[in-house]
Parts: structure tokens; sequence; C-alpha cells
């Protein structure tokens, strides 16, 4: 049976190899556990969490849904918004999400648990639903304020800190951190000392206890977090370019990190994720420093039709040896498939016209598939170790 989503790139043998890649989504969440209903699913088909901003279908991630998610519920291409909803909510969630996980052809997932992580359904099933090995990403932030909410003394913070970094250390693969989200990537470089992490956690811990929330955007301890998690050698992934309304774009350019990116050079891997609109100062970073790596997921669904043409922007200054994929994917498993399917045709498309051209040859397009697909995540994370 041919599948519902076809690579359709110009090299016959390109696409055969696309199309038989085992992808390592290298930064991914889970799916929501509750059932979700028409104006859930419509919210998730967005970054803003304002009203108003939602376009509802009239986006290319909801013309991308109906094209091509639409024919796996049994409906034609194209079937109208209003349609995909009534069918969905009729059918087994359990059904539909394996169908698309195992549509998405996933090896291994590596999955950051950080964000609304209860609403989600746990690691094992997602791993059983997609068919796929499922590693774990541990995000910084969410380090420091289970520690701030458990009642540790400031001068018992870096400690603890410490001790909770070793404790994640054998149940997962990476670090994560979303400083951009918590002032902007424009950090100072090196780490602060033992006395300033004191310092700001008698700030920071006073602040929770007066206000009953954590939510940590201390500049010091948000680098001093960071800089445990590189000592560890473990890479370390950093959320780059766009994402929801809470994100100054301007302050989230990874050309930000550059004085970071020096300071880390042979310490761990870097991995850029997401970069839009910044993928090319991402590649850029790349080329220069041996331990940047750089994805462009996330913007692969919200693009949707128009994604081919980011995929071919991240080929351009970024070692082959250094671009990872990612789907970024969060909630509806619509969008695992999406990120999924989205990469692999606009690597058929765009691998397939440079082979054509002689350009490239077709092996240099099969090692390119091999490194981009699974090989340079492998390696990354240890994943074969
Ligand atoms: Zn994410």
């Amino acid at each position: 049976m041919p599948s519902a989503t076809p690579i359709d790139g110009p090299h016959p043998e390109v696409d055969a190899s696309v199309a038989a890649a085992r992808l390592v989504d290298h930064h991914v969440h889970s799916i929501v556990r509750e059932p979700v209903d028409a104006s859930a699913f419509l919210a998730i088909l967005t970054e803003s969490d304002r009203p108003p901003a939602i376009a509802g279908w009239d986006t290319q991630l909801g013309i991308a849904v109906r094209r091509w998610c639409a024919p796996l519920l049994g409906l034609p291409a194209h079937a109208s918004g209003d349609a995909y909803l009534e069918r969905r909510l009729t059918l087994d969630r359990d059904e539909v999400a394996s169908t698309m996980l195992r549509e998405a052809g996933l090896g291994t997932l590596v999955v950051d648990t950080g964000f609304r992580g209860d609403s989600l359904i746990d690691l094992a099933t997602l791993g059983r639903l997609a068919g796929a090995e499922v590693r774990a990403i541990v995000r910084l932030e969410s380090l420091a304020e289970d520690i701030a909410r458990s009642g540790t003394s400031a001068a018992g913070y870096p400690a603890a800190f410490r001790a909770a970094i070793e404790q994640a250390l054998p149940t997962s693969v990476g670090w994560k951190t979303v400083l951009a989200y918590r002032g902007g990537l424009d950090i100072e470089p090196e780490p602060p000392t033992e006395a300033e992490v004191v310092d700001a956690a008698g700030r920071w811990l006073g602040e929770v206890a007066r206000t009953g929330r954590a939510r940590l955007t201390d500049r010091v301890l948000l680098r001093s977090g960071i800089w445990e998690a590189i000592r560890t050698g473990r890479p370390l992934q950093v959320h780059t370019g766009f994402g929801d309304t809470d994100l100054d774009l301007q302050r989230a350019d990874p050309a930000l990190l550059t004085p970071f990116l020096r300071a880390t050079e042979g310490l761990a891997s870097v991995l850029l994720l997401h970069t839009y609109p910044f993928h090319r100062n991402a590649g850029y970073l790349a080329q220069m420093f041996g331990h940047v790596h750089m994805d462009v997921g996330l913007a692969l669904h919200h693009t949707g039709a128009a994604s081919e043409r980011i995929v071919a922007e991240s080929l351009e200054l970024a070692p082959l040896t250094r671009i990872l994929f990612s789907s970024d994917a969060w909630g509806l498993p619509e969008l695992h498939l999406l990120g999924s399917w989205l990469f692999r045709r606009g690597l058929a498309r765009t691998l397939g016209r440079w082979v054509d051209a002689g350009d490239w040859s077709l092996d240099d397009a099969r090692r390119a598939i091999e490194l981009i697909g699974w090989a340079n995540a492998e390696r990354v994370y240890g994943l074969k170790a």
C-alpha cells in the first residue's frame, strides 16, 4: 500500500533513501493525555496564547493538517477543518496517535519533558505508540524551580543543584535551557562564582517564599545552571528563534550566544534548536565552532508548504555533520507526523535537485540523509553506547 505521505522529490533513489530513514527526532515532546476538543486542538496549532491571534485553519499548518493528516483518518485530502475535527473526535485516540506516530517513521525520540509535562502521556506509552526508542532531556530551569519549591537554603542551593544534575544523569541524555524565554540569549560568557550564586539564590528564594511562585529569571542562577550542565560534558539544547509570546524575538537570535560559544568550545556539544528566522545565523555559528549544531524543527510544521525553502536554507553554511532533524512537536501526533514528513519532503526535493543537476553525487546525498537523519544525533547524544 502506498504511504499516505509519499516522498516526491525529482530523484527516485534520493526519494527512496529519504523514505527509508528511521529518523532520530532529537527534540520533541509527548502528546496530550486528555481528549482535545475543537478549541483546544486549534489552540495547539499556533504558538500564540492570545485567543484573538488564533487563526483556526487559515495557516500553513492548518492547511497541512487538512492535506496530509486527513487521509490517515479515512477522509479525502483537503477535507474541511470541521470534518477533520468531527471525524477525529469519533476515533479511538490511541489509534489515531499510533497511526500518525508510526507514519512519522521515527527510530528514536529524544523527549523534552519540561513544558507542561503533567498534561502529556508518559514516555513509555509514547514510545509504544510510536514503535520507537525514547530518551529524555532534562530542562535546567525546571531543576532549579523544583529546588526552590523544596525549601533549600541559599547556602545549600549550589550543592542541591549539583545533586539534581547527578541524579538526572542515569536517566537522560542531555540538557535543555529556555534562557531565551528568561531574559534572552545575551548572557555573560563565564560561569558565576559560588558566592555570586549563593547571593542570587538568597534573593530568588526569598521572592519564591513571598510570592509562592517559582519561575527562574535570575541571570546569575540561569548562567550557573547552564555551566553545571556544561561541566557534565553532556549535550546542551538551547531554545533559539521563534517561540510563544513570552519571548522577545530580537533577544532569541543565536548570534547573541557567540561569546558563550567561544567559552564552551571543547567542553560539550551545544545544539541550537528551531533557530528560525535566524537559521542562517545558526548555520554560520555551526561552521565557526566545532561543538555547535543546529536544526530547523518547529519551523517545519508551522511553515507547511513553504518549509522546503527553510530545509534548503539550513543546508547553506552549516557542515553536514552538525545539522540534526527535530520536529519540536508538542501535544498533537499530527505535529510529529508533519515535522517528519515535511522534513523528508524538503530534503528529498532539495538534494534530488542537486543530484539531478550534477552538483552532488548520489552518494553525497545519501551521506547527508544519514548524517542529518540519524547519525549526528546518535553521535552527539551517545545513543548507540
Ligand atoms: Zn520544544
